[in-house]
């Protein structure tokens, strides 16, 4: 098979310094055969026993958070500072399911009955399948509703973050999740497949690009289980009117490139109202220019996460380009063998260039003028992916109509997105169905149990 093998690349210099072997057969076996038998005793355990070790697991997050951190600068590239900042924010998801969990799946009453209620029950052992983009925040948004739930769990982390893989089992298992309740394995996609096919697995949720998700749902269908995906996103970013055109430039600018613009539900396509247009082009333009590549002795942007996904980028503003469309800064990825990738601003994108449909995954600023509120929102929703969206203006009503109209699983009024562990987090269309995070979060893998007494 062409599938990598999990290894640690480094972004910043192409270096390969530690290779994993792919599980054998046997290793998967014993890892579908242990998360069976100890879902028996971990799904009957008192749910406060569960809550107090989760917790504990979002403890050791913030406790290891450097080193967390710098396995995720050295195998994806993105910086220290984000890094801490993500393996901080699994604290918090942690303690949100710890602290809501045990309420959240508690017995229901079913309105209009005395003898009728719905229990929230586990369901078994749950594959998930996790990108590189935030190695531990993905597994966190997956790990925590689970653990609470009573579920057991097999994680097939990407190929290109093992070590942030091995940590995270780590964690687990110092927090004293049992053993066969989480378990990391370096599995192929035939081993994922042969998982799925299982009648020992329940479920798999995968959260990546589309092409991943299908192939993961197509099997799940085959085979009747039920899935959660998280996919790509192309998310509109609308400003329909601002007092202060730079302020906006530079929240815009910051918010796109978090992670060096490889996450999900950036706000990958800006929208901007005719009148303010070439200002904020010109903030943005002003910002992107003045970056520079971190070196060893300097603060500069880091790499994508590797040479191919930054020649994949490039291969889509080239495009742009050649079909017509404006570069004002950017649109050069550094010499090799690093993935430094130059942060760019795009303008003139049209329906035939791969950008106005494509999602950019990385550090790419498009922006499009627009004339009225409906142009806005009828740009906003051209693409085949819905996860999230804005709408800024100085007038709240107005935005709010706005993003009423965006055809997206989370819309965002006057802030590029809504932040926290207790926001249900997920997409429409192409981005894929399902919800992680907050009290929707945790109702995926349920059996939810009506019990009813004559
Ligand atoms: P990816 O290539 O789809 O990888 C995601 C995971 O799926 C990896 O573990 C990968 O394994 C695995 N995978 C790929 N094909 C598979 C198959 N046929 N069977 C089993 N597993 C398979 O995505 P990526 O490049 O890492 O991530 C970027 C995409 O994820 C973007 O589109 C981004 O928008 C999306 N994303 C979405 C969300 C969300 O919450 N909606 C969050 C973050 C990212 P290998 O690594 O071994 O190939």
């Amino acid at each position: 098979s062409t599938q990598p093998e999990y290894k640690v690349t480094d972004p910043a210099t192409g270096e390969v310094s530690e290779t994993f072997p792919f599980a054998t057969d046997a290793e998967v076996e014993a890892a579908t055969s242990g998360a069976a038998a100890a879902f028996a005793d971990w799904g009957a355990r008192p749910v406060e026993e569960r809550a107090a070790i989760a917790r504990r697991v979002g403890e050791l997050f913030t406790e290891r958070a450097d080193d967390l951190a710098a396995i995720a600068t050295k195998e994806m590239g993105k910086s220290h500072g984000q890094a801490k900042g993500e393996a901080e924010f699994c604290t918090d998801i942690f303690g949100y399911y710890a602290d809501n969990g045990p309420e959240l799946i508690a017995t229901k009453p079913v309105p209009g009955y005395e003898n009728a209620h719905v229990e929230y029950r586990p369901v078994g052992t749950i594959v998930g399948v996790m990108p590189w983009n935030y190695p531990y925040y993905q597994v966190a948004r997956f790990a925590a509703p689970n653990l609470i739930v009573g579920n057991t769990m097999i994680l097939k982390h990407a190929e290109n973050c093992p070590k942030a893989a091995l940590a995270i089992a780590d964690i687990m298992r110092d927090a004293g999740v049992p053993d066969g309740v989480y378990t990391n394995v370096f599995a192929t996609f035939e081993q994922v497949a042969g998982m799925i096919a299982d009648p020992r697995i329940h479920g798999v949720s995968l959260t990546g690009s589309e092409r991943a998700g299908a192939a993961v749902a197509a099997e799940a269908g085959k085979h009747l289980k039920k899935v959660v995906l998280e996919l790509g996103g192309s998310d509109p970013y609308i400003i329909l009117d601002s007092d202060d055109v730079d302020a906006a430039a530079e929240t815009a600018w910051e918010t796109r490139m978090e992670n060096v613009g490889q996450a999900c539900n950036s706000n990958k396509r800006m929208i901007v109202m005719d009148d303010i247009y070439d200002d904020f082009v010109a903030g943005l333009t002003r910002r992107a220019a003045e970056l520079t590549p971190r070196s060893a002795d300097a603060d500069g942007y880091a790499p994508m996460v590797s040479r191919k996904a930054a020649e994949g980028l490039l291969a889509q503003v080239q495009d742009a380009v050649e079909k017509g469309a404006t570069l004002h800064t950017g649109g050069t990825l550094a010499d090799g063998p690093g993935a430094f990738f130059a942060p760019t601003v795009l303008t003139g994108v049209t329906p035939e260039m791969r950008a106005y449909k494509e999602e950019l995954f990385g550090p790419v600023a498009v922006v499009y003028k627009v004339s009225s509120d409906d142009e806005a929102v009828e740009l906003a929703n051209v693409v085949d992916y819905g996860l999230g969206g804005a709408v800024f203006s100085t007038d709240e009503e107005r935005a709010v109509r706005a993003a009423s109209r965006l055809d997206v699983g989370m819309a965002n009024v006057n802030t590029p997105a809504g932040e926290g562990a207790d926001l249900p987090f997920g997409g429409t269309k192409r981005s894929g169905f399902g919800r992680e995070l907050g009290p929707l979060g945790i109702e995926e893998f349920v059996n939810k149990r009506l019990f009813y007494v004559q």
